[in-house]
């Protein structure tokens, strides 16, 4: 209990203080905001594979409301014989797509000499499980100044997770969203054990927006959506869920991505439980579905 009580003085700058309202993040040039009253939802396929890919799913997941692309150009894979990921070719694709339909991007940087690059396709960086706690990536997008969605490392507790979003804002971003995805259990039922009772207790512990994302935290598609609904439940500022045409054949993560379909039925099912919530979702999303 002692340590509990203590734990909040170490995150001197990521911590809630009384009085302090909670962080809303803005992504630039765009109406993206996370942690306000709207809930955002970020979609797409775990990688950019082609052009014709992340186009079509890109119209599949604006269309049924999704405001922020995700798609990885720079995979960070347990085996390096497998699909590494498209690099800078996949951002500019990734960039297209998203412009054509007027959202904004999130994408993995892996790799502290890609910041640069990365951040100039870019609406907000993804740091990955596996470089939670890459001192000098968190550094060097801390000093890029751009959003950062960070998400929880592989094995990584509450005060490992905070202390890494420390070191972003301590560099000078303070624009900087959690991201659980689940954390490695004794039990490979599910990929991972996606930790929903953090929602609520990193509410408690910091002033920072924390989305989840269903779609590592289970690697079940058919598990994606009642996850999804029981992370906005619990008190999530949004999701991240990937999208995939044909979950079948993609190069990465193809057992855990909803067909365009099945993402359609999860987004139709937000409107009822946000008002439930107190939360609404972006104007504008779910106009054409
Ligand atoms: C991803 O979002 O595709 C990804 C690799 O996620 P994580 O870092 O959570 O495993
Ligand atoms: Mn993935």
């Amino acid at each position: 209990m002692e340590q509990f009580a203590s734990l909040p003085q170490k995150y001197r700058l990521v911590r809630s203080e009384p009085g302090r309202e909670r962080s809303i993040v803005e992504l630039d040039d765009c109406n993206v905001a996370f942690g306000g009253e709207a809930l955002v939802v970020c979609a797409g396929p775990c990688s950019v594979e082609s052009e014709a890919q992340i186009d079509e799913t890109a119209q599949a997941v604006v269309k049924s409301g999704a405001t922020v692309l995700r798609g990885g150009a720079f995979k960070p894979r347990s085996s390096p014989y497998t699909f590494q990921g498209l690099g800078e070719s996949a951002l500019e694709m990734l960039r297209a797509a998203a412009d054509r339909l007027g959202v904004a991007v999130v994408t993995e940087v892996l790799d502290v000499r890609h910041v640069e690059m990365v951040a100039q396709y870019a609406d907000m960086l993804q740091i990955g499980a596996r470089n939670m706690q890459n001192f000098s990536l968190l550094r060097e997008v801390g000093e890029s100044g751009k959003p950062v969605l960070l998400k929880r490392g592989l094995a990584a507790t509450v005060d490992e997770w905070l202390m890494a979003a420390e070191y972003i804002v301590l560099a000078g971003n303070e624009r900087v969203v959690l991201c659980e995805r689940g954390v490695r259990s004794f039990d490979s039922a599910t990929r991972n054990l996606l930790d929903l009772a953090v929602i609520p207790l990193l509410r408690q512990l910091t002033h920072l927006p924390v989305i989840v994302d269903p779609s590592h935290g289970t690697g079940i598609a058919a598990l994606v959506e009642p996850m999804a609904l029981a992370a906005l439940a619990a008190g999530a500022d949004g999701l991240l869920v990937e999208v995939h045409p044909q979950p079948h054949t993609a190069a990465s993560d193809g057992a855990q991505s909803l067909r365009p379909a099945e993402f359609a039925h999860l987004m139709q099912s937000l409107p009822e439980l946000a008002r439930l919530v107190g939360r609404s979702l972006p104007s504008g999303a779910f106009l054409t579905v």
